[in-house]
């Protein structure tokens, strides 16, 4: 008997197995649809093999499907994914099939000739007809557009015989870049990087990079460039750019069609159904050269990847941690692995992992020294507020409003950076000292201005604001505590009435087109103060702007996270690095009441090496990444008996191993979401240790009842 198994969207580890009936033919990577209970699922098969006997208990294979197979390396990468990460692969793999959603498209009515058969009788209208069609494929209003002609013409020599009607699923083809389209004259670091780029892409081996160069040194232009080699020698050369938010698509898609002449196809969530249809079937039919995308763009059925480009690496945004809890910028390294391609991870602000690898040798390491054309990096200078305290319920010190207010005469443009959406990050009592808290749950309520509302920006719920505290009742009481952007821009504009102020945050663009919208004007200078979070924090080019006001340096800095310095110091570097990118110098002001923190000291000094350097011996005293590896456990239930009975249970089970450590059970950090109880158990292990493999003989030893949820997070980002 031939057996099959299929991966199916369930949260198992392994593929279910299915008999292969008679009639039905699959291999590795077919899609089939296969019985689960009452329902029919779609699947995808990893692999079938010849049985002796025979198994009654296995179900069969309901029908083979018409959607093409998986390539063979989208099923390893698939198998690897789940594999690294602990998850279930048939969760994986649906990922890989989210193209397929919507139905197929209809397939398209072609008329062609008929071979042998010739008209009866010869019109002008016929023979115009006969000569446009030569011998391809056409549909029917095309050809009468292009003889010509009446439909009626068509018509006749179909009923005749001449031509026929076929049916032909219609694949969408994108138009092929044209590498020569609008090529950029590039520096000398530029083209090395660029040469060495397309290089590692004609070994056809897997050759990964790093990227390496301050904001507007030109990182863009020079893996465009390599693209453009790689398509000028592979015409078929697949290539993903991965960005890590939705929000910087647009503007990259828009560079690429102007570069080269064609517009590439677009993935991720925003995406409508049929338009995903599209891609998809483009991509597997390797009619589609550039994707540029989201960090779920990786499991597109790929036929020839040759290049994924990992752009701002560093960003905590290719962290997926809710659903299949997974890094896409590790997942980009693993998928260019596996397809044999080049991976280049391009950042101004390296993630310490990578600086890591590179350094042993196992990154090519490219850099761009400076930025592109005139422009020079922002003279960055600290604030100390113990100096220049603000007013109580004011944001802005002295010499940050100074400054504004001589940019702001010189018609050039201000951005406050503070990295808190909304008016005020608390709402407190001030008769009985209650922060209000979304129910059930850890986080403190945010207030907004713009809606009115209070919001939990863990949970997503919001509620109008009370009139009286909803704990002592008392009228009137409730005070905002702290500052979000809202508030911020209400002291800008009472400081400068006159002042073109707006707000950009996940709020006010919460989507592609709201955000393109707020970059435009800012571009255009139709903003003096852009008050902004880290959306706007990236990626952007303004060149009216000269000064970056930094309102609070130490928010980042606070609070015993591993990776606190690291995401401060690339943070307040991206932000300072909007200032002055054209032909006018730019300043970046950061108000902090710690002048001495070292992250602060090397951002005003520009001396990235120094922050590294120090941060790297730092965490190799400790073992932490990149030096050791952390996974953590996270077990979170309604049902608080059963959730302590499972972590003891959990705690009691740690296998023996050696260079590797295991801390808690303790509570989460978020101890308590939507009325769930959450804990934590964490492993800290060497590198060399198997990792994966210790978790897996862990949790084998456990039965986690129902009433838990447990998640696996290897390489966690934040700890
Ligand atoms: P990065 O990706 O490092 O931030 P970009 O590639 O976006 O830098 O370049 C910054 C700016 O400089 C952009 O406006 C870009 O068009 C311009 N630029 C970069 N390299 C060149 C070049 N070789 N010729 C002309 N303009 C360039």
């Amino acid at each position: 008997m031939k057996v099959a198994s299929v991966l199916i969207p369930l949260p198992v580890p392994e593929a279910f197995d299915y008999e292969v009936p008679g009639p039905i033919e699959v291999v590795r990577g077919d899609q089939v649809a296969v019985p689960l209970g009452p329902r029919l699922l779609r699947g995808v098969v990893t692999e079938v093999r010849e049985t002796t006997g025979s198994n009654r208990r296995l179900k069969a294979i309901e029908a083979a499907l018409d959607d093409p197979p998986l390539p063979d390396r989208t099923v390893d990468f698939i198998e690897w994914a789940a594999r690294w990460t602990l998850s279930a692969p048939g969760e994986m793999a649906q990922t890989a099939l989210k193209g397929l959603r919507n139905p197929a498209p209809r397939p398209e009515r072609r008329v062609r000739r008929v071979e042998g058969r010739s008209p009866a009788r010869s019109t002008p209208a016929r023979e115009a007809v006969l000569a446009a069609l030569g011998d391809r494929s056409t549909p029917g209003p095309q050809l009468a557009r292009a003889a010509g002609v009446s439909s009626g013409v068509i018509k006749g020599l179909i009923d005749e015989g001449v031509l026929e009607v076929v049916e032909i699923a219609a694949v969408a083809a994108f138009d092929p870049p044209r590498p020569d389209h609008a090529r950029a004259d590039l520096n000398p670091d530029q083209a090395a990087a660029a040469t060495a780029i397309a290089d590692g892409a004609a070994t056809k081996a897997f050759s990964p990079f790093l990227l390496d160069g301050v904001t507007g040194s030109g990182k863009t232009e020079a893996y465009l460039e390599a693209v453009a080699r790689l398509l000028a020698a592979e015409p078929d050369a697949q290539i993903l750019i991965l960005l890590p938010e939705i929000a910087l698509t647009q503007a990259l898609i828009e560079r690429i069609a102007a570069r080269f002449g064609a517009t590439p196809a677009e993935w991720h969530s925003g995406v409508a159904p049929p338009a995903r249809r599209k891609v998809w079937e483009a991509v597997i039919a390797g009619r589609c050269n550039l994707v540029v995308g989201a960090r779920s763009a990786l499991f597109l059925p790929f036929a020839n990847l040759r290049l994924v480009v990992v752009d701002e690496e560093h960003d905590a945004s290719f962290k997926q941690e809710d659903g299949l809890v997974y890094h896409g910028r590790d997942l980009a390294v693993a998928r260019a692995r596996i397809e044999g391609a080049t991976v280049v991870l391009a950042s101004a602000t390296p993630s310490l992992e990578t600086l890591w690898n590179a350094h042993q040798g196992r990154y090519g390491w490219l850099k761009l020294k400076a930025r592109h054309g005139a422009a020079v990096l922002p003279d960055i200078a600290l604030i100390d507020l113990r100096q220049t305290p603000p007013e109580r319920d004011q944001w802005l010190s002295a010499p940050l409003r100074e400054a504004m207010a001589r940019t702001l005469e010189r018609r050039e443009q201000v951005l406050l950076f503070l990295n808190r959406r909304g008016y005020a990050p608390v709402v407190l009592c001030r008769a009985c000292g209650h922060r209000l808290t979304a129910p059930d749950t850890d986080s403190w309520l945010v207030e907004h201005r713009y809606t009115g509302r209070l919001v939990c920006h863990l949970t997503g719920f919001s509620m109008p604001r009370p009139k009286a505290c909803p704990h002592c009742g008392a009228e009137d009481s409730l005070v905002p505590v702290g500052p979000g952007v809202e508030r911020v821009e209400e002291e800008a504009k009472s400081l400068f009435p006159h002042a073109r102020t707006a707000v950009f945050s996940s709020d006010t663009a919460p989507d592609g087109r709201s955000a393109r919208a707020l970059i435009e004007a800012m571009a255009a200078g139709e903003i003096d103060i852009l008050v902004a979070t880290q959306a706007a924090a990236k990626g952007h080019n303004f060149p009216g702007l000269t000064l970056v006001g930094v309102v609070d340096a130490d928010l980042g800095l606070r609070g015993g996270d591993l990776r606190a310095a690291e995401r401060t110091f690339q943070l307040l570097t991206q932000a300072t690095g909007r200032a002055g990118r054209a032909d006018r110098p730019g300043r970046a002001l950061l108000q902090t009441w710690t002048p001495e923190h070292p992250v602060l000291q090397a951002l005003a000094a520009g001396d990235r090496d120094a922050f590294v350097e120090a941060e790297m011996a730092e965490r190799e005293l400790a073992s932490l990444p990149p030096f050791g590896r952390l996974a953590a456990l996270i077990l979170s239930s309604e049902n608080p008996d059963a959730l302590e009975k499972t972590a003891r249970a959990l705690a009691e089970a740690i296998p023996n191993a050696e260079r590797l450590e295991v801390y808690g059970p303790a509570d989460a950090p978020l101890a308590l979401v939507r009325g769930r109880r959450r804990k934590r158990l964490l492993v800290r292990a060497d590198r060399d240790v198997d990792l994966q493999g210790f978790l897996r003989a862990w949790l084998a030893r456990v039965k986690v009842p129902g009433s838990v949820r447990l998640s696996v997070d290897v390489d966690p980002y934040s700890f």
